[in-house]
């Protein structure tokens, strides 16, 4: 177990904590605030024990002068301000005097936010290069370290793997949840479904790789399963395709037969546009005109008696093409049908939490993952910089 931020007294201290702002913006307007919302209560229990709040947090890329208004975290301290109510003093600095007297003159259950981390990117991307000595700076301004930012867990960067290796630290409650959601996966319970779709193969092959023996099937739907038919064989018409990856595909199949589960029928039309004429197609009667864009009903079915019982669902990438109404059909009836079920279901990062947000279903499944790149790396097995470095709590 992974100390926390209830494992400190953080009374007068000052407690930098490593927070997920990077939230999309438009014309400066912050268009979902729901990062900010999800680090809210470990911000809250911060200001409640009384400690001298630092608020670090990286948004959007900087890699020229260009980038720097468009990336300023002002917004996000008045935003934060509003859902904390309380005030947050922001500091246009991420280094210096101006950041230091700040600093000096907080008292307890005061909360400063940094300057965007991603400005030191501009000297040499010193954050994204976890610079030491830009790290021992950050560190210097406090006492101990919280690391709440999961989304950047994976990445190596000064404000989180910097700084934490300097000081005492622990994880924030964002990050907590995350883990206790995810660790499930880790002993998983039998039956155990993965469910994979989403377009890209290659972004999964890590996942099936350390799920395969794991899991009691590996059911795939989504773009990813034309690369999959391809490797069987079938006519897969205009259908998306990974052709690096046909030859994986053809592997697992051999290996796994009864594991991997493909579909067989999809909802086909010759088009990647809504309003093209559609058809639902047995997988063995695709034209090569065609292009597969959702599955079809004998699929959705035989997915839904898969998942009859399952104790345990692992789903990362939408069944279809679910940003066109006509292709959304397989992504929400399963979602509906999870949502149904006393299934324990985790919604692995990205896509599938975007869509399950969009279609209604984001609050009704047992956890949707805040993290893209990250949810998908501790899926894949991969260590995670930002959180191999938080010490053990000794019981
Ligand atoms: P990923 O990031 O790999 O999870 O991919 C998500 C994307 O996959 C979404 O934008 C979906 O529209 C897309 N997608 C799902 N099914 C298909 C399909 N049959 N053909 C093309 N793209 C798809």
């Amino acid at each position: 177990m992974k100390k926390t931020i209830r494992d400190y007294n953080l009374e007068n201290k000052k407690v930098l904590i490593r927070c997920d702002f990077n939230v999309p913006l438009s014309n400066g307007q912050i268009t979902d605030d729901n990062r900010i919302k999800e680090s809210l209560p470990t911000i809250k229990f911060a200001i409640d024990h009384q400690a001298k709040t630092i608020l670090l947090s990286h948004l959007g890329r900087v890699k020229e002068e260009s980038d720097l208004a468009k990336n300023n975290l002002a917004p996000i301290a008045d935003r934060l301000s509003k859902l904390l109510l309380h005030p947050v003093i922001f500091c246009n600095k991420t280094r210096g005097i101006e950041l230091e007297n700040a600093i000096n003159l907080m008292n307890p259950g005061d909360v400063l936010l940094i300057q965007n981390t991603r400005y030191e990117d501009l000297n040499d991307q010193k954050e994204s290069t976890n610079n030491k000595d830009l790290a021992k700076y950050w560190a210097s301004l406090g006492d101990i370290f919280i690391n709440d930012a999961f989304g950047t867990i994976h990445r190596s960067h000064a404000s989180n793997v910097g700084i934490g290796e300097l000081l005492p630290n622990g994880i924030g409650f964002l990050i907590e949840k995350e883990l206790k959601a995810l660790e499930v996966l880790n002993h998983p319970t039998s039956p155990f479904i993965v469910l994979l779709g989403g377009a890209k193969v290659a972004d999964k092959i890590g996942v099936i790789e350390n799920f395969i023996k794991k899991a009691d099937s590996i059911i795939i739907g989504g773009g990813m399963a034309f690369t999959f038919l391809k490797a069987k064989g079938y006519e897969i018409g205009k259908s998306l395709v990974d052709p690096q990856n046909i030859a994986f595909a053809k592997e697992m199949l051999d290996r796994y037969p009864n594991k991997i589960v493909l579909p067989v029928d999809v909802n086909v039309t010759t088009e990647f546009s809504n309003t093209t004429p559609n058809r639902i197609a047995s997988v063995k009667e695709i034209s090569p005109t065609e292009m597969g864009m959702d599955l079809g009903p004998n699929s959705i079915r035989h997915i839904k008696t898969i998942l009859t019982g399952a104790k345990l669902v692992l789903w990362n990438g939408p069944l279809g093409v679910y940003e066109m109404d006509k292709y959304q059909y397989a992504t929400k009836e399963i979602l509906e049908y999870l949502a149904s079920t006393s299934t324990y279901t985790v919604l692995g990062g990205g896509d599938i939490v975007a869509s399950a947000g969009e279609l209604g279903y984001k609050d009704k499944v047992s956890h949707a993952s805040t993290g893209g790149g990250a949810t998908l790396e501790y899926l894949e097995g991969k260590i995670l910089p930002g959180l191999s470095i938080i010490n053990e709590r000794v019981e």
